[in-house]
């Protein structure tokens, strides 16, 4: 892609120099299903999303198929944190009856179109199984490559599916780009300037959004009619941005593996959720399609808070995330014990990151109060992947319709927001376990 300059404003006492941008330059967007022409008006509007993630990714790709190109301002690289290195398990079925249950359904439903319009060699439909571990079954597994101590395993659910994260949000970031008028800033977002409102009720509006060059020090100012916040576990600096908005988070931070490529795997593919086993390991086992293993469900999650999150933090960046051996040498003794042909020779990736998790286990979705033109779409804890899809679009018909075709009650920004917090008392985030 082509790179261009920005012109940085001035900054006091570090000069004006510039930001690392890639600007890409007129492609035809790719046919999308549903999109309907959007008035001028729309491709003129600044619309900045925080975080490059899959969730900044997917709400700058629906927006693009309503015609409004984005400004995607990303810290380390596309997809650096979670959305790199996570599962890619989706289940539709698994929110039913909970609030959750239309960003499941709608978002699995999603997923295969997207999958079809991206053409993305990683999705596919696959069973699901629970597997416990301890003396060898006297049955045959259901499938071979479970040649271990394996006590028993049985069909779970035979309709969910999966996708490589690292493969969608690369896809869905260049598609998104391919409208003109979209680029990606590299830097990190420090501040959301906000000024008066020009609607009759009062209150304010976003103004721009204030990026730095880590290498530099230097500042730019991007001039923003819409912000939407979607840095995962990181989007709790949005507490800063927006002071009567509090967005408590904790990062759950885990373990994952990753095998090489499996005949047998490849040719029978099987998700796998394992129970909880000796080594403190509750395995979750994805077989990509290109026949690797992806795992996770390792155990001992970190729960990290706010401050190691914030500037100054150990934990401020995504690149700084990185993997407990003690963790890493559990699980891999753990899989090995269930699939020595697969696992014997040891995992050839360990890697560690976060889940965002607020403290109801609820993603943010939506406007934030008294702010015009913010949005939060962020906290999607161990669904992230799943809801990036059902993200995408929502964020696109409040910018463009101003209202989501599913109902956000749940989700709002502002429900820890009380009288107490207005006055500058802070929520702290509870530990919500480990469970999906
Ligand atoms: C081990 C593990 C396995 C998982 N498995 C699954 C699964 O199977 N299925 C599923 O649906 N979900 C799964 N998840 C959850 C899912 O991965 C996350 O919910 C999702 O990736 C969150 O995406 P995001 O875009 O919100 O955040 P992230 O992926 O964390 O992206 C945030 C981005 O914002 C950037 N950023 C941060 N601060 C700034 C700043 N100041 N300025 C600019 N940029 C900034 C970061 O560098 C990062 O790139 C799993 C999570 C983990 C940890």
């Amino acid at each position: 892609m082509p790179t261009v300059s920005l012109p940085a404003a001035p900054s006091p006492g570090v000069g004006t120099r510039r930001l690392r941008v890639r600007r890409v330059v007129n492609t035809a967007i790719v046919a999308a299903s549903s999109s309907s022409p959007t008035p001028d008006a729309l491709a003129d509007k600044k619309v900045v999303v925080l975080g490059g993630g899959i969730i900044g990714n997917s709400c700058a790709y629906f927006l693009s198929r309503r015609g409004v190109p984005c400004t995607v301002v990303e810290r380390v690289e596309i997809a650096a944190a979670a959305s790199g290195k996570s599962g890619g398990f989706l289940a539709g079925g698994w929110g039913d009856g909970s609030v959750t249950q239309p960003l499941h359904r709608e978002s699995f439903r999603l997923h295969e179109q997207l999958a079809a319009e991206l053409g993305l060699k990683t999705y596919r439909k696959i069973p699901t199984l629970s597997v416990a571990g301890g003396a060898r079954m006297a049955l045959d597994p259901p499938v071979s490559w479970l040649d271990g101590d394996v006590a028993s395993a049985r069909l779970m659910d035979d309709a969910t599916a999966q996708v490589t994260p690292l493969e969608l949000t690369t896809r869905l970031h260049e598609e998104a780009m391919k409208l003109p008028g979209s680029r990606t800033v590299f830097g990190e977002v420090v501040n959301v300037t906000t000024t008066e409102s020009d609607s009759s009720g009062g209150g304010t509006r976003v103004a721009a959004v204030t990026v730095r060059d880590e290498t530099t020090g230097t500042t730019a100012s991007l001039d923003a009619d819409v912000v939407v916040v979607a840095m995962g576990p990181w989007s709790t600096r949005a507490s800063e941005w927006f002071p009567d908005v509090q967005v408590p988070m904790t990062g759950v931070k885990s373990v994952s593996l990753v095998y090489d490529a499996s005949n047998a795997v490849a040719d029978e593919p099987a998700a796998l959720f394992c129970a909880e086993d000796r080594n403190g390991c509750h395995l979750e086992v994805y077989p990509r399609s290109t026949g690797e293993v992806y795992i996770c469900g390792c155990g001992g999650s970190e729960y990290i808070d706010e401050e190691r999150l914030m500037p100054g933090g150990d934990l401020e960046r995504a690149d700084a995330v990185t993997p407990d051996q003690k963790r890493v040498d559990a699980a891999s003794r753990s899989f090995k014990g269930l699939s020595p042909g697969v696992g014997g020779a040891g995992p050839r990736v360990s890697q560690s990151c976060m889940r965002p998790c607020p403290p109801d286990a609820l993603p943010y979705l939506g406007a934030v109060p008294g702010v015009d033109g913010a949005y939060l779409a962020c906290g999607h804890n161990c669904w992230g992947i799943l809801w990036a899809p059902v993200t995408g679009k929502i964020m696109s018909e409040l910018v463009v319709d101003g209202k989501s075709s599913i109902d956000l009650e749940a989700f709002d920004p502002g429900r820890f927001m009380s009288a107490a917090q207005k006055r500058g008392k802070k929520i702290k985030g509870v530990n919500v376990g480990e469970q999906w």
